[in-house]
This record gives C-alpha cells, sequence and structure tokens, in this order.
C-alpha cells in the first residue's frame, strides 16, 4: 500500500481537551488541512468538536470510532481515511500502538506526550527512539513531543542556538500557569497523566549527570519564587519534565538543565492527601462491585471523580507564562537571552472554547503537522523537536495565537 502521497488529508487520534483545540485550529487552516479526520475512543466526543467547528469556521470534518490501544484497528481505520499523517492526541499509552500503525500503513506520525506504560509511571523516549530505523528505512517521518513543553520549549532551544548562541551553556525552563478557575482541585491536562507526572521524583541535568532531588509535594523539594513577566512572581518547583531528555542530547556544550513549574500551596497539599491515602496510586486494588471483588486501580477511579479539564475554560481567567532562560556564547562572549510566551485562558476560550493549557499544546501540534502537510520539514526517522528546523515553526506558533518575546537577561542563579 502507498498511500504517503501527500493529499492533503490529516488523520488526528483522541478528542479530549488538546485535540479539541488542535481539529479547530486546522479547521482554521483549511488551506493546508484539506480533510481533517478525527478519531477517538469515546465518537460522541468528536462529533460534538465536529458540531462546533462547523458552528465556527463552517468546516466538515469526519469522525469515527477507535481502540488506539489495538494495531489492527488503527491499520483498518488509516487504510479507509489515507491520510497524509497521523497527529496523536490521546494517551502517551497508545504511543507504541500508533506508531506501528503508521509504520504498517506508511504515514507520517506526530505526537505531543512521550511513551509511557500503564502500569508503570515512567515516562522515556527509549522505546519510541528505537523506531528510528524502521521509520528511516520506511522514508516517514516520526516527529515526537509537539506540544509547548515538551515542543515549543524544544523549539525555543534550537531557535536560541540558531539565532545567538554557538554553545547553550544553561537552560532553565519555566512554566507558569496564574489561572484561577472555580474548582477546589483540577488538573489542567488528563488527570492520570499530570499526576503521574508530577508526584515523580525529581531529576535534573549538572555536568554531565542527572541529580535527583524530592518530588515537589515531599519535604526537600527544591523551589524559589520566580518573578514571572504579565503574571508576577510565583513559587516555581524543580520537576523532571521529558523535554530534558532529549535536549540533553542535542544541545552542545550544555552544562545544566533545570525545569520549574509553579504549584499552589492548595494544589501540593491535594497531592499529599491523594498520595498519603493511596488514591493516585496506580496498581489494582480488590474492590467489591456488586457482590463481585473486582480489581480496581485506584488512579482511574480518581480520574473519572476529577473535573475534566477541558470543562475548566468557562470560567478560567489568568494567564500562563511558559519560556526558557538560556545561556550561551558566542564569539568569546557570555550572554543570556529569555523566550517566553504569555497565553490568557480567556482569549483561549473566546476563540475555541478551550483554556490555555489545552490552547498552548494544540496549537504547537497542528503547527508541527502544517510543517509536514507544507514540506516545510521532512526526512526520515524517528525526531525530537530541536532536531528541526524552529523558525518556520515558531512563525505558524506565532501566526496561530502564540507568539513569543525574546530579551537579555541574567542567569538564575547556579544553586537555588
Ligand atoms: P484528554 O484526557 O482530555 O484526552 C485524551 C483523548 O484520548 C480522549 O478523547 C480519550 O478518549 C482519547 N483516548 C484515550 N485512550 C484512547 C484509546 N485507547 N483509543 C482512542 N482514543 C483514546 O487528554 P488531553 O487532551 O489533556 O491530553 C492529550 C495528550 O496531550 C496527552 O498525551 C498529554 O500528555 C499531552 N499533553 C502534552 C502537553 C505538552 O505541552 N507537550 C501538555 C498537555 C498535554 P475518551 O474520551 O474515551 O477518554
Amino acid at each position: 500500500m502507498k498511500t504517503n502521497k501527500n493529499n492533503g488529508t490529516i488523520l488526528i487520534i483522541g478528542a479530549g481537551g488538546v485535540a479539541s483545540v488542535s481539529i479547530h485550529k486546522c479547521a482554521m487552516n483549511a488551506g493546508v488541512f484539506k480533510k481533517i479526520h478525527v478519531a477517538s475512543r469515546t465518537k460522541a466526543k468528536a462529533d460534538a468538536i465536529k458540531k462546533d467547528v462547523k458552528k465556527r469556521w463552517g468546516v466538515p470534518i469526519t469522525t469515527h470510532q477507535v481502540d488506539a490501544d489495538k494495531v489492527p484497528e488503527l491499520v483498518a481505520l488509516i487504510k479507509k481515511v489515507k491520510p497524509y499523517l497521523v497527529l496523536n492526541l490521546a494517551l502517551p499509552y497508545q504511543d507504541l500502538t500508533i506508531m506501528d500503525a503508521c509504520l504498517k500503513t506508511k504515514v507520517h506520525y506526530i505526537d505531543t506526550a512521550n511513551y509511557e506504560p500503564k502500569d508503570e509511571a515512567k515516562f522515556e523516549y527509549k522505546l519510541q527512539w528505537a523506531k528510528h530505523a524502521q521509520f528511516k528505512k520506511a522514508g516517514l517521518m516520526a516527529v515526537l513531543g509537539a506540544g509547548f513543553d515538551p515542543g515549543v520549549t524544544n523549539m525555543y532551544c534550537a531557535y536560541a542556538l540558531k539565532k545567538f548562541f554557538t554553545t547553550i551553556e544553561s537552560v532553565d525552563i519555566l512554566d507558569a500557569n496564574a489561572g484561577s478557575h472555580d474548582k477546589s482541585f483540577a488538573t489542567n491536562f488528563n488527570p492520570e497523566i499530570n499526576i503521574r507526572e508530577v508526584t515523580q521524583e525529581v531529576k535534573h541535568w549538572e555536568n554531565g549527570k542527572w541529580i535527583v532531588t524530592p518530588a515537589v509535594m515531599n519535604k526537600g523539594s527544591v523551589h524559589f519564587a520566580f518573578d514571572y513577566p504579565q503574571i508576577g512572581p510565583k513559587e516555581s518547583y524543580l520537576l523532571f519534565h521529558e523535554e530534558m531528555e532529549s535536549l540533553v542530547k542535542n544541545l552542545p556544550g550544555l552544562k545544566r538543565m533545570r525545569f520549574w513549574m509553579t504549584f499552589g500551596e492548595n494544589y501540593l497539599n491535594h497531592l499529599r492527601v491523594m498520595e498519603s491515602i493511596g488514591i493516585s496510586g496506580i496498581k489494582p486494588i480488590p474492590f467489591k462491585i456488586k457482590g463481585k471483588v473486582e480489581k480496581v486501580v485506584p488512579m482511574e477511579f480518581l480520574k473519572a471523580l476529577l473535573p475534566d479539564p477541558a470543562s475548566l475554560a468557562t470560567n478560567y481567567s489568568g494567564k500562563t507564562n511558559i519560556g526558557c532562560i538560556i545561556t550561551g556564547e558566542k564569539d568569546g562572549k557570555k550572554f543570556t537571552k529569555y523566550i517566553y510566551n504569555v497565553c490568557d485562558h480567556a482569549e483561549c476560550f473566546k476563540e475555541v472554547g478551550s483554556q490555555a493549557i489545552s490552547y498552548t499544546t494544540g496549537v504547537p501540534a497542528m503547527s508541527a503537522a502544517y510543517m509536514l502537510m507544507t514540506g516545510q520539514w521532512g526526512g526520515a526517522g524517528v525526531y525530537n523537536m530541536e532536531q528541526l528546523d524552529p523558525e518556520p515553526f515558531l512563525e505558524i506558533v506565532s501566526k496561530n495565537g502564540l507568539p513569543f518575546q525574546v530579551v537579555d537577561f541574567k542567569p538564575l542563579p547556579e544553586k537555588i
């Protein structure tokens, strides 16, 4: 089967908060995305997005049901739709099955989060990188981590390297959400994935090795108040984040890389309680349902109780600020740049009915698809974002609602 001809057809898998934004943005770029197909586990969610897209932009989309854990189902769907590329906006659990289906049907692949097995809270690129030779041989491109962080943050580093520096010495990625909604506790993207990420042991990169520190909600976690442009001072916690795994390999001369994310005391207290009573656990426990003992995963039960992140959008106010403080060298001179984006929850809601976390992920995901669809990125193999040209990508990201600022800055202290 030879489907990999650029026919302007995209297949988006997933119909959650992030997918919704990408679907709207594809519709807003209908000259590039000539046919938009959306497939998800619950077709009704895709149908609801379809209705809103038609109302806002007058663009028709086609919806399907698929279980993306099953390669044969995916293969049958891809053969039917014949897309040029698949944009995976389901969950990290589905990365490998969707990549395999793309290999079998010869279509390009893009995602926004690296693979994570369901039964172990451990995200890493290893199994996806292992598919490089297969994608290369098939003449196909797989782009990993095309959201904001990972995604745009990788590209801010690549952009700094292209525009300002010969070598990069240190990177501090800072991710602030100063938004407020009307829920006492909610996560901004899929609760299961989010809680697994933030309750992990923390790692940062220093002089060629990973340094381990306590998880954000635990005693001894590393944090400080950073004064974010357009937001103000916010307590920011050291966290391990997936883009660090590829950036430490791909940035020449890198000595230190840290990732910081803002958390409020209320959020951390909820995490502490959840962890202490075991409701964020991922090991199945026996639980009696209608007189029969079944296995229940506490985290999955918790997810069912927590608000759907997309539902926060209606009453979300305030802004996000995500960016990179980068110190590097050129012509014997050492200097620092801060590259960042500020995004407003309420503005996102007005435009596409979503909150800023979904928006800041969905816009770059559409933009990466735009790069492949318009032939501005090409290549065969598995790529992380910083291995691709940042300029045309950041231009499309900016045009589609996420412009960036570059300012001279001072490096953050080495010890915090
Ligand atoms: P949601 O939970 O809102 O949406 C996930 C969607 O995937 C749902 O529509 C869900 O279907 C669907 N899905 C889940 N399992 C399957 C399956 N087996 N087959 C088909 N569809 C399935 O998540 P988000 O939109 O918040 O997040 C989407 C992705 O974006 C995640 O991988 C997340 O980690 C990533 N992300 C990346 C960021 C970045 O900056 N790089 C930031 C934020 C998120 P159903 O409705 O039936 O549950």
